[in-house]
């Protein structure tokens, strides 16, 4: 299936200017568009925390002891994270007021960052359960718009969540199959045709989480019937971006042609400069599945000081 050019917003070059330094990248998008800035200002506040020892010294050392279940466990699924609750509650309320600024159903965040009912533990903990009955609970309690909460939320739990696929690098396993990341249990955010080659990774933008995945299946629902597997691309000669479809789940994932692998901090930015795919694949009936990979049963604690 073709798409016609105006189905795609070519505000900016592909890939290629992809793979610049993060301020850059922020800078460029800001620039193209100011309608973003908002929610730009928002990613730089999370990501200027990334590496930080609040984060790094939340991370366990070993592998938790799980139970056994039908699907293979991301590593984070049974992990117990223990951070300081301070700074924990500093960088969730600070999120909250950036967040405000971009207005409409956020504002109500400001009031929310205030609110000494907000449970910063608890609202990282949900946010990396990917709970979102849990999230709409807490956007009840705290009177904010439920779409607004996940969408900070997910912002809140990167640079945790981040920490962990770093600190984990060594225990990542090998030749995983499955359609959700290793890590976090997330579906993928994009899909990578890397390299000359144009070998096939699937991309976290939770986490960073950088896998191979089952071949060119898809990744929501594992068919791999080809009948049922198509695209929309561009009419472009030679398009760098496309929408992967599944015709029996209805799911669609963005795949993009990248030299290298994407920087794990700047899968967010390339998600959000690829809105378009988002858009067409919307326009087309295609959906992003509702729930999560897997919903991994971590916990967020606080640390004794
Ligand atoms: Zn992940
Ligand atoms: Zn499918």
């Amino acid at each position: 299936m073709q798409l016609s050019r105006r189905d795609f917003l070519r505000s900016s070059p592909p890939t290629p200017a992809m793979s610049a330094p993060m301020a850059t990248r922020l800078a460029d998008l800001a620039r193209d568009h100011p309608e973003w800035r908002p929610w730009l200002a928002l990613l730089s506040v999370a990501q200027g925390t990334f590496g930080d020892p609040l984060w790094l010294r939340a991370v366990p050392d070993g592998p938790a002891t799980v139970e056994p279940e039908p699907l293979p466990a991301p590593l984070l699924e049974g992990a117990v994270l223990m951070i300081d609750p301070d700074g924990a509650d500093r960088f969730v309320r600070q999120i909250f007021d950036v967040a405000k600024s971009n207005g409409g159903s956020a504002a109500p965040l400001e009031a929310a960052a205030g609110d000494a009912r907000l449970d910063a533990l608890a609202i990282l903990e949900a946010a990396i359960r990917q709970d979102g009955r849990g999230l709409n609970r807490w956007a009840t309690s705290l009177a904010v718009e439920p779409s607004a909460l996940r969408v900070v939320s997910a912002v809140v739990a990167t640079p945790l969540l981040h920490a962990c696929r770093g600190a984990w690098h060594d225990r990542l396993p090998h030749g995983w199959t499955q359609g959700y990341c290793p890590v976090c249990g997330a579906w993928p955010t994009l899909a990578e045709a890397r390299g000359v080659e144009q070998s096939r990774h699937l991309r976290c933008g939770r986490c960073g989480g950088d896998w191979r995945g089952d071949g060119l299946g898809c990744p929501f629902c594992a068919n791999a019937d080809h009948a049922m597997l198509g695209s929309l691309v561009g009419d472009e000669p030679r398009e760098s971006r496309k929408i992967e479809t599944c015709g029996a789940c209805g799911g669609y994932l963005k795949s993009i042609a990248t030299l290298g692998a994407t920087p794990a901090d700047a899968l967010t930015l390339v998600d959000l400069d690829t809105v378009e795919l988002d858009i067409a694949a919307l326009e087309h009936g295609y959906v992003r599945p509702e729930e999560p990979g897997y919903r991994v049963r971590a916990r967020v604690v606080g640390a004794s000081q």
